[in-house]
């Protein structure tokens, strides 16, 4: 089957179009700056990328240019519409309603609806993308792969929060998590890698990238993760703080003369390594290159991080009732061997050793952990367009 995976936020659309048998990309691309003026590039299987920028007034006209892309009589990918078999598309938040990926009907839209003030940026962008999607494409199936899905396993203990029980009962404010596929996908395939089964392994997926979160996965079953009600509680991220005291939005919003709007925005868009950096930059090239060089807001910003994520490893290890493995991946995790020592040489209370030469890995499975290191370490790179068509063809078989 080919199965077209969307990825749609306020502005932008990643697009795939991955062949469910072979698990091969035929092509991808991305939409850019929709409704400000549009840019589009898409790279067809095995040839060059193709950029191109073109009127995108909304996401009608974004679905309309992917799909002239990938059947394009010349540098498409496919000869029409027809040969789509199905589109997944990735959902930021589906509240408790969906714990997992489901075909797309009238009554799951409406539960999407239904959970939207949850992720007020995200979830009204992913609806534009399936209804996109549903104009110009009645008949194909769609399926919806929720970011959220996979976290839904937590017991109540992981997920509740220290507040009144009556904003959970009537408004559902709890620990959700995010990044549920990448961190599906990783549990599982770590668990291949260090060749047991999926039901009988316990595992810390530490997804590094922009945005970061860890989980951990007991026999197939995530029991906690570090986000929270939205993306922005847990490791200190690209721009967003990870956890502070709430008390500090209130502080800053009286002392800067913010409104609460303007706090939140500081702690999303200008926190985080960028912001311990002293707004050099949310890149770990960057940081890495200036930490090398002795700038000391780079060196404050990597410490600080790799001691947020070093401290979560140790607990959800307590969480686990004793790890047997740790998973690198995204951005971060998967291509910076300098941030994965940083960790690990922070984890010799657990008797985890690095094999440094091992860890020069950039952006493929490995092993990083030394033979007699007790938690073994990978490296392993996350797939979530994958994951999304792999439930996708499943569910319209
Ligand atoms: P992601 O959100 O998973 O796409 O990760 C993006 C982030 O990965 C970037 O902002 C960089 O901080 C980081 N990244 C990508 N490539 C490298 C690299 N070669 N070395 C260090 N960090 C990298």
């Amino acid at each position: 089957m080919k199965i077209l995976v969307i990825n749609c936020g306020s502005s932008s659309l990643k697009f795939q179009l991955i062949d469910s048998e072979t698990e091969a990309v035929i092509g991808k691309g991305l939409c850019e700056r929709i409704g400000i003026d549009g840019r589009l590039n898409f790279t067809p299987a095995g040839k060059d990328k193709i950029e191109r920028e073109v009127a995108m007034p909304d996401h009608n006209e974004a679905i309309r240019l992917v799909i002239e892309a990938l059947t394009d009589a010349e540098t498409g990918v496919v000869k029409t519409l027809d040969e789509i078999d199905a589109v997944g598309h990735r959902i930021v938040h589906g509240g408790e309603n969906f714990t997992k990926s489901v075909v797309i009907t009238d009554e799951v839209i409406k539960a999407i609806e239904d959970v939207s003030d949850l992720a007020p940026l995200h979830n009204p962008a992913n609806l534009i993308g399936i209804r996109a999607c549903q104009k110009i494409m009645p008949s194909v199936p769609m399926v919806a792969v929720f970011d959220t899905a996979f976290h839904q396993t937590m017991p109540e203990e992981a997920y509740i929060y220290g507040l009144p029980i009556e904003y959970y009962n009537k408004y559902k404010i709890r620990r959700y998590g995010f990044h549920g596929t990448s961190h599906a996908f990783v549990s599982e395939r770590v668990a291949e890698l260090a060749g047991k089964p999926y039901d009988q392994i316990k595992s810390i997926v530490c997804h590094l990238g922009n945005g970061a979160s860890i989980s951990a996965v007991c026999n197939g079953k995530c029991i906690d993760t570090s986000m929270g009600l939205t993306p922005l509680e847990g490791l200190i991220m690209g721009t967003r703080s990870g956890d502070v005291d709430p008390s500090v939005i209130n502080f800053i919003e009286q002392k800067e003369n913010l409104t609460t709007e303007e706090a939140m925005n500081v702690l999303n868009k200008k926190s985080g390594v960028y912001g311990l950096s002293g707004d050099v930059s949310s890149d770990f090239r960057d940081l890495e290159a200036g930490y090398r060089k002795g700038d000391e807001g780079c060196k404050r910003a990597v410490d600080a991080f790799t001691y947020r994520v070093a401290k979560y490893i140790g607990s959800y290890n307590v969480a686990l009732g004793g790890a047997d493995v740790i998973a690198f991946t995204a951005g971060v995790g998967e291509n910076s061997g300098f941030v994965r020592k940083l960790v690990i040489d922070r984890l010799g209370a657990l008797g985890i050793t690095l094999d440094e030469k091992a860890n020069e890995v950039r952006g493929e499975e490995k092993m990083i952990s030394t033979a007699d290191s007790k938690i073994k370490v990978f490296v392993v790179p996350t797939n979530e367009e994958l994951a999304i068509a792999r439930d996708t063809a499943a569910l319209v078989k």
